[in-house]
């Protein structure tokens, strides 16, 4: 068994090295207020939940991370309607992924799987309640968090999700990361009550509607906002610009996050049959809750995976490589002084 302390400098590590490819996704500050705020709106007759929930709310930023060492992750994260066919009504699109993708015509990871991974989780909540199973209830929580702030995030909602398509690469990370953690304020939040979900999956394709028909607002925001900053999208007047356009929409786009996720929350509660509400464990495992791989060993709680994570494959790496360069210094120092040594006795 791994030290605790080896096992925060490989989430240390995970992080830093995670940075790049989170940066499709609101910033891991957002996830994190986006997670304790819901944990804090779900009704009061949840009784326990705000305290329960608190170890959930680290976990937010998992997902993002799982994405290096799980080639599958990806797709999780988004959903672009613009990619199917003209007039398809999302309403329409069965909840179950496979009828739903043999009917689209097009690979899963083209479109992205976002609401039935969000559904797939809220089952899986809701069983795991039901069951007395609060670990993997907690986990299966924490991680659909992810997914719901994602679809809230206008650019997961559209094929042209990094302005690809219109000479504006940079932008999604620009509006949902550098612009958002600048400007955004927690005390900005005022989400509405957490309500009963009649029918999740379909209303996570409402919700992915409505990100989509912001986006592009948002594309239009980022041309007229370097317009106005002489072309320096590495301005402040830019981000000031941009967020003078946006900011009030992504206020309420995180605002609806907040209240759709403790609404999922809730609903599996209920649906549960409303038991009560344990104890707040200390933490929760890092790994995948989909593959059991990510950036800690899947030894402990949940399904165990079976395939060795590739980032822990890495640290043994850089470590190896570490103490071979100073067995390597070591031994040229020593060599190095044989010689000397050896000239002097020449002398
Ligand atoms: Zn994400």
């Amino acid at each position: 068994m791994r030290s605790r302390a080896f096992r925060l400098l490989a989430l240390g590590l995970a992080l830093l090295a995670g940075l790049p490819s989170a940066a499709r996704a609101w910033s891991g500050v957002q996830h994190i207020q986006i997670n304790k705020a819901a944990g804090r709106n779900v009704p009061e007759e949840m009784a326990g939940y705000a305290a329960f929930s608190r170890p959930m709310v680290l976990p937010g930023i998992y997902p993002d991370l799982w994405k290096e060492s799980d080639l599958e992750e990806g797709p999780r994260h988004y959903f672009e309607p613009d990619r199917l066919p003209e007039g398809t009504d999302l309403r329409a699109i069965s909840s179950n992924q496979a009828a739903a993708f043999a009917q689209i015509g097009l690979p899963p990871a083209d479109v992205g799987i976002a609401p039935w991974t969000i559904a797939d989780l809220l089952a899986q909540m809701t069983a795991a309640m039901r069951t007395n199973n609060w670990l993997w209830a907690a986990r299966c929580g924490a991680a659909m968090g992810h997914y719901v702030a994602d679809i809230h995030m206008p650019l997961h909602c559209t094929r042209n999700f990094n302005g690809q398509e219109t000479w504006q690469s940079g932008v999604h990370e620009r509006i949902e990361s550098d612009m958002t953690k600048a400007f955004f304020r927690a005390d900005q939040m005022a989400p509405a009550p957490a309500v009963y979900v009649e029918n999740p999956f379909r209303e996570a394709m409402g919700w992915i509607d409505h990100s989509a028909g912001l986006a592009p607002g948002f594309l239009r925001a980022d041309i007229i906002a370097k317009r106005s900053a002489n072309g320096r999208i590495d301005s402040e007047s830019y981000y000031r610009k941009l967020w003078e356009l946006t900011g009030e929409t992504v206020v309420r786009q995180i605002d609806d996050a907040v209240t759709h996720l403790s609404s999922l929350w809730y609903t599996a509660w209920v649906d549960a049959g409303k038991p009560a509400v344990p104890e707040p464990f200390d933490e929760l495992p890092t790994f995948s809750v989909h593959s059991g791989v990510g950036i800690d060993p899947p030894n402990e709680g949940g399904p165990v995976g079976t395939r060795q994570s590739r980032k822990n494959q890495r640290y043994d790496a850089i470590i190896w490589s570490v103490m071979g360069a100073i067995a390597l210094v070591v031994i040229v120092s020593s060599l190095h002084r044989g010689a000397q040594e050896r000239k002097a006795k020449k002398k």
